[in-house]
């Protein structure tokens, strides 16, 4: 068939991408691997739980500040009832607890008891990161990515509050610690800024470019993080809803295996089952590895685009432990994410971040129970196992994972009605994404921003959207 365009991938980026282009009115095809859609943010079902997938604290839905998603469903005309977490979350560290207030100077009261000679230090660092972001984010909203930016609008913004432009473009190039450094004197506190960039980005702070700590830093308060009501599956639904009324069409378990090209340019894709689709335009939301490793024929491409792609440094393997436990389990102090620090000076695999989405959201289980998800990187390899040791060393990592979660949350092996793990083969079987990296390739300095994938290629019919790009 023939189409005005055909988006491949049905994850958050390719089903907003295709929503907004057939609210348009254009013919649009969105085809998906998977059974269902949503990708990293999908949901599935055991029972009357649902659990995400991956993602379950989203941002960009603020009234203020960062706020795409908020965007979108407005350009969509669509609800959507967001649950907004009261606290963003809170980090276990060094045998205490850190809350993240909405209110910053509540917060580093909470900081400062871990790090007492730096209370002042994060006084002015909060401020001056505070005054830059509601100069460039607040007062100058961009729903574009940097490469689409118009550079009419971009100067007037510039020439409204010069210094904090300035400021903020002098990021682009340092690290998150260099600018850290500027700041504080107590090396330790770096140790506790780099679990903030490695949750967020899945960086260090010595690889976070500092142009994007700086935003992320404030914009946990400003922002904040929200859950779907209902679960991820609202959201991938409402959008989905759009495609769908709007006439265009979505396809499910089907694997695009090559792009096709028609006089010098993408004009098609060949599906798994041998079926050919044609467009006017092609909109790939995969990553960037299979695009020039596999999609694009290599006639097509360059060695140097290829190489270029396979440089590209991946973030780090994960596996997610998903479990259904009585709801005693969860006291309740407890927040719908917290993270549980293992080592402060190193990543570990003891690292987890635990969402609880059932603390804010009671309907996505029954009454006496709570839903508990641990995602935490995975480092030794999953490739050469058969299928018997494969399956082994999911039981242990299930064991493992189940051990961090016992320090936070005691009687949960006592109380634990289901659970079962998703392994980087896991992860990269249900999405794609090469070796089960969670967030495509990493946003690490000199590999960050416009050195990313554009969302225009070399070639005028196709774009790319998603986490691989800029
Ligand atoms: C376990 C986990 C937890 C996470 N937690 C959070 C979180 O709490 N908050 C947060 O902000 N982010 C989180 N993330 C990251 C976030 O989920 C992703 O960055 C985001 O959802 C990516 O959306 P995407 O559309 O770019 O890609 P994806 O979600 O990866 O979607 C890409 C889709 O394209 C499909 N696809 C790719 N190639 C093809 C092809 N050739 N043919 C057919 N289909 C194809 C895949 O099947 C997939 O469905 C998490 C990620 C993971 C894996």
């Amino acid at each position: 068939m023939h189409f005005d365009v055909l988006v491949i991938g049905a994850g958050l980026s390719g089903l907003s991408a295709a929503s907004l282009l057939a609210k348009r009115g254009l013919n649009v095809a969105t085809i998906d691997k998977a059974y269902c859609p949503g990708g990293s943010c999908g949901a599935f079902k055991r029972g009357d739980a649902i659990f995400d997938q991956g993602s379950s604290m989203l941002f960009g839905w603020g009234e203020k500040g960062f706020n795409a998603h908020r965007f979108l469903f407005n350009c969509l005309e669509e609800s959507i009832t967001m649950i907004q977490h009261e606290l963003l979350y809170c980090v276990h560290y060094d045998g205490r607890k850190v809350r993240f207030f909405p209110d910053i100077p509540r917060f580093i009261d909470e900081v400062s008891t871990l790090f007492p000679g730096q209370r002042e230090s994060l006084v002015r660092f909060y401020g001056d990161m505070q005054t830059m972001y509601q100069h460039v984010i607040v007062e100058n909203p961009s729903y574009t990515t940097p490469d689409e930016v118009d550079k009419k609008a971009a100067l007037k913004s510039l020439l409204h509050h010069p210094l904090s432009y300035i400021r903020f473009l002098s990021y682009l190039n340092i690290s998150a610690k260099t600018l850290l450094s500027k700041y504080f004197t107590d090396k330790a506190i770096f140790n506790f800024f780099d679990k903030l960039t490695s949750t967020y980005c899945y960086v260090t702070v010595e690889e976070s470019p500092a142009i994007l700590a700086s935003v992320m830093f404030v914009d946990n308060h400003v922002g904040g993080s929200y859950y779907p009501a209902g679960s991820t599956l609202s959201l991938t639904g409402a959008l989905e809803k759009v495609i769908e009324q709007n006439g265009s069409t979505m396809m499910a378990e089907r694997e695009v295996v090559s792009i096709l090209f028609n006089q010098g340019k993408p004009g098609g894709v060949l599906l798994d089952d041998g079926t050919v689709h044609t467009a006017d335009q092609i909109i790939y939301s995969g990553t960037v590895w299979n695009l020039y490793g596999k999609l694009l024929p290599h006639n097509e491409t360059t060695e140097q685009q290829r190489s270029w792609a396979q440089k590209q440094e991946p973030t780090y393997p994960s596996v997610v432990l998903y479990t259904l436990v009585d709801k005693d389990v969860v006291d309740e102090l407890t927040l719908a994410v917290e993270m549980l620090v293992g080592r402060p000076d190193a990543l570990d695999e003891q690292e987890v971040t635990a969402y609880i989405p059932s603390v804010d959201d009671r309907t996505i289980c029954a009454d006496d129970e709570h839903i508990i998800l641990a995602i935490g990187p995975s480092f030794g390899s999953w490739d050469a196992l058969d299928q018997k040791a494969y399956q082994q060393r999911k039981k242990q990592e299930i064991e493992r994972l189940l051990a961090v979660l016992e320090k936070r949350f005691p009687s949960i092996r006592e109380h634990l009605r289901h659970a079962e793990l998703a392994s980087p083969r896991t992860i990269q079987r249900f999405t794609l994404k090469n070796g089960g990296a969670v967030a495509g390739p990493k946003q690490k300095l000199g590999n960050h921003m416009f050195k990313r994938q554009h969302i225009r290629t070399d070639w005028d019919t196709l774009f790319c959207c998603g986490e691989s790009t800029i």
